[in-house]
């Protein structure tokens, strides 16, 4: 082989090189997308549902292992349907997510922010306890009862909380939110109310 050849083959090879790195990254980046898909809600860009059943698991792994505390706050929108019913689901989208933004940036950062279900939000807060919880759901009561939402105006939101207690696994904990949140939509709504296991 000749010099010049040498040169040549030598050329080429980078060619070659530089294309497999750009696939590589390409490939890195459709893999970091389509993670990001896998634990998003669509509309809200929340955790999905999926994603904070991992999370609270996690978390009491973390909590048996090493005595990490942490509480669970489920939030309802009060009255939600009567949105859809008056300005229809599109507007009802929006306002979804006017609630998603102002939870996730009210919380920490090193809480979870997810979307339950429809009109249903949850937070994981990391070593907190209910009285802390608590003092935050009161807070995010607060900023939602003085947010002016697009088109529909004043919203409010009920809230039920839960701390994780020894015996409890990823179902009962926020079953016990569930049954504190209830009990928020039965006392009038646009209330906090922390779970009591007595
Ligand atoms: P309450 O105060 O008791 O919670 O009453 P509510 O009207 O908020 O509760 P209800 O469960 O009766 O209605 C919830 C509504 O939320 C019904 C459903 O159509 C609507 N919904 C659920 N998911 C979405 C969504 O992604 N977008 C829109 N626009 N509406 C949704
Ligand atoms: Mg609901
Ligand atoms: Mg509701």
């Amino acid at each position: 082989v000749s010099y010049d050849e040498l040169g040549q083959i030598i050329k080429s090879i980078n060619i070659f090189i530089n294309k497999l790195h750009k696939s590589h990254e390409k490939l890195s980046k459709a893999k970091e997308r389509l993670n990001k898909l896998y634990v998003t809600d669509r509309l809200t860009n929340l955790y999905n549902r999926n994603k904070i059943d991992k999370i609270i698991e996690l978390e009491i792994k973390k909590k048996n292992r090493h005595e990490n505390i942490f509480s669970v706050i489920l939030m309802d929108v009060d009255h939600f349907k009567l949105i859809n019913d008056t300005y229809g689901h599109v507007v009802g989208d929006m306002v979804l997510k006017e609630f998603a933004d102002i939870l996730k940036n009210n919380v920490r950062d090193t809480d979870f922010v997810g979307r339950w279900g429809g009109e249903e939000f949850i937070i994981i807060c990391i070593q907190t306890d209910e009285k802390g919880a608590s003092a935050l759901a009161r807070h995010l009561r607060l900023k939602i009862e003085n947010f002016d939402f697009t088109t529909v105006g004043k919203e409010t939101a009920s809230f039920g909380i839960a701390a994780c207690s020894n015996s409890d696994d990823a179902k009962s904990i926020v079953e016990n939110a569930d049954k504190a949140l209830y009990e928020a939509k039965n006392s009038g709504r646009n209330k906090v109310v922390v779970y009591n296991s007595k």
